[in-house]
């Protein structure tokens, strides 16, 4: 059965009615203000077709946090400018080890494995310092016009990150004491906390994140975001590395590349077909959110849309 065939808005609906006793499972995360005031009670989802059609349930309009999803924007934009080159300084493997820690890059002589850890996500913003002159305008900037309208970082979350940030901070030394960063520390950082920061809806991720199930191609304007190839690619690590330790989990449950935050956010898409994203603030143990990898499998069990 083709997308347009499916009664999405009542798949998305239903969705919200089988879990709305479940609403406060897990546990928010708490390492800064902004992030620990959320209720975990919150839960939106949104999806967008290839063709354009949209369907909301829920808080989907409300903004969040993005956190970890804004790597696969800076990836994007990353992968626009630089091509194939970035590679040569950035892995493709899931790296088995927590998002932000220090171990491997030291074994790795500050190579991170992966563009989804915070390390990758580091080396990707250095790179985009180099090549932007005013690097959080043009992420902020290329964000928007994804989506069609202004997007914009929640300054008091970015503050926050880079008052609390210390894991961050020593990963980008470490990986500048290996030579691996081409600018001092203290812009990369400031890009990646602002990264962090952008506040965004579950209707603005679904339309943000249309490119990746329409071969590269913005759906707002029609313009080629990304080539066809490195399109399926950024699917492709989303897949592998796009949820913490939990990437085998979600392939198993869920078959959709997926990227999660800490904010509470999880996009997916379904190559060719559609792009969704769900966010209940409420994180389970492998800090993805538990509410959100339970929606998308009830999702893809109701649709049967799925890569696999
Ligand atoms: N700002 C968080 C950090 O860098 C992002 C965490 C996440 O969403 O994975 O630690």
């Amino acid at each position: 059965m083709g997308v347009s065939d499916m009664n999405l808005q009542g798949v998305l609906d239903d969705i919200v009615a089988e879990l709305s006793p479940r609403l406060g499972e897990g546990r928010v995360a708490t390492y800064i203000p902004a992030l620990a005031r959320v209720e975990a009670t919150h839960f939106g989802i949104a999806l967008r077709t290839r063709e354009g059609a949209e369907f909301r349930a829920g808080e989907a309009g409300r903004a969040f946090s993005i956190q970890s999803v804004s790597k696969v924007f800076s990836l994007a934009l990353a992968m626009r400018i630089h091509g194939q080159d970035l590679w040569a300084g950035i892995g493709r493997e899931p790296s088995g080890n927590p998002f932000n820690s220090l171990v491997q890059l030291e074994t790795e002589q500050g190579v991170p494995r992966n563009p989804f850890i915070n390390a990758g996500a580091i080396f990707v913003a250095d790179r985009l310092v180099s090549s932007c002159a005013h690097p959080r305008e043009a992420l902020r900037e290329f964000v928007s016009t994804l989506c069609g309208e202004e997007i914009h970082f929640d300054e008091e979350v970015a503050a926050s990150e880079a008052a609390t940030g210390f894991r961050n901070i020593a990963l980008a030394n470490f990986m500048k004491s290996f030579g691996r960063l081409e600018n001092p520390v203290e812009p990369v950082l400031d890009l990646y906390f602002h990264q962090c920061s952008l506040a965004m809806s579950c209707a603005q991720l679904a339309h943000g994140m249309g490119f990746l199930c329409a071969d590269g191609v913005n759906p707002h304007d029609g313009r080629q975001v990304v080539s066809h190839r490195q399109a399926r690619r950024i699917n492709a690590l989303m897949l592998t590395c796009g949820t913490y330790d939990a990437a085998g989990e979600f392939a198993f449950r869920i078959g959709l590349p997926c990227k999660s935050g800490v904010g509470g956010g999880i996009v997916a898409t379904v190559p060719d077909r559609l792009s969704l994203c769900v966010w209940s603030p409420g994180l389970d143990e492998t800090g993805n959110s538990a509410l959100g990898m339970a929606a998308l499998e009830s999702f893809v069990s109701r649709t049967g849309l799925s890569v696999f």
